[in-house]
């Protein structure tokens, strides 16, 4: 698949003078709570309005979607409200459905994307549809993975396609429920420059209070709008309560939100001064969360010296490191003075933390 002009018609049509919106329930739950979300979405920046049909949940015996109805409720609330309609589909069963009731936007999932047999059977069941297809990253931060679910959808004749950015999945706690791995969609925008590119913050987060901080990023690095979980009281919903944001704040969110719009030649140069800002704060983000854990291995280093009866200090150990980065740092253009400066500092750090753990009285 080659970058297109076409990838992106389906997005230009809509006019939208702001990002695309796709809000509305993790799941839907009931009719009334459906319509409820649809009606409260109805005069806001949201052009769709989104529900989880069949919940692909990682561990078995929470709520797994209320099935054929709620596409139902779905349709039913596309004529009261004139919104168009997105639900996930996780194989060709869930397809047919899909399209029997007339969702206009299906979107695969993280863990359908994952799954290169899967996607074929989905495309094959979609061949030649002029719906709006998105496709969820994988699980696993992998681009190839996520572009080729985009290639095969291609290569079935569907022309109006897009990606959702939703982050990755770690072992590791971090503060985000998904990595975000900003690098990853941004690799995937170099590639697609036209591939409409929609952010999830509500998977990344996992928390309603980092959604907005989420949005601006995505915004910054040139997204073209975001699928948000919206809930009338997201406390209580069947699933994903924690992350769900009600319309209100959806509503004051889009006002808050900057959008960089180049509306001038001149404007070129500041425009591409954002997108390289936000690159630096993703990597600052990172860089600080690098060192966040390097010194928590620190810590544990501190406590195994502590019960053995071993120095803080270990010279030879102190060398090798500083050697080898020095190497390191060589081949990536940074200067042997940066690296010591920049050593020095993290390997005082190092010591001021085994110091703290080692003169701890138990
Ligand atoms: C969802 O959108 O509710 C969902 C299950 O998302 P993901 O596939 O990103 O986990
Ligand atoms: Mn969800």
């Amino acid at each position: 698949m080659k970058n297109k002009k076409e990838l992106r018609t389906w997005l230009d049509d809509m006019q939208l003078t702001h990002p695309l919106v796709i809000a509305g329930p993790c799941s839907a739950e009931t009719e009334e709570q459906l319509l409820k979300i649809a009606h409260q979405l109805k005069n806001t920046d949201a052009t769709v309005l989104r529900a989880g049909i069949w919940k692909p949940r990682t561990r078995p015996g929470n709520f797994e979607g209320v099935g054929e109805k709620g596409l139902q409720w779905l349709q039913k609330a596309k004529v009261e409200t004139g919104m168009m309609t997105a639900t996930e589909v996780a194989n060709p069963a869930h397809v047919e459905l899909a399209l029997k009731y007339d969702v206009d936007m299906l979107w695969l999932g993280a863990r359908t994307t994952v799954s290169p047999f899967i996607v074929q059977e989905i495309a094959d069941a979609l061949k030649g549809t002029d719906k709006i297809v998105l496709v969820k990253n994988p699980v696993n931060p992998d681009l190839p993975l996520w572009l080729g679910a985009v290639e095969r959808l291609y290569a079935s004749n569907i022309k109006k396609l897009g990606a959702i950015h939703r982050g990755f999945s770690t072992y590791e706690k971090s503060k985000y429920r998904n990595n975000p791995e900003w690098q990853i969609p941004i690799d995937l925008q170099n590639r697609f420059p036209d591939l409409p590119l929609i952010c999830d913050p509500s998977h990344i987060a996992g928390r309603r209070n980092l959604v907005f901080d989420i949005c601006q990023t995505a915004l910054d690095l040139n997204f073209n709008g975001f699928m948000v979980e919206t809930h009338y009281d997201p406390e209580n919903a069947w699933s994903d309560a924690k992350q769900q944001i009600t319309v209100d704040t959806l509503v004051q969110m889009m006002i808050d939100l900057k959008v960089r719009k180049k509306q001038h030649a001149s404007e070129d140069y500041l425009f591409e001064l954002n997108k390289l800002r936000a690159k630096i704060d993703v990597l600052d983000d990172k860089l600080l969360g690098l060192l966040g854990n390097r010194m928590k291995v620190a810590d544990s280093i501190g406590s195994l010296k502590k019960d053995n009866n071993v120095s803080i200090l270990q010279t030879s150990r102190w060398n090798e490191i500083l050697g080898k980065m020095i190497l390191q740092g060589e081949d990536k253009s940074l200067s042997e003075e940066f690296i010591l400066k920049i050593y020095k500092a993290i390997h005082q750090e190092s010591i001021n933390h085994q110091k703290k753990i080692i003169n701890k009285i138990d």
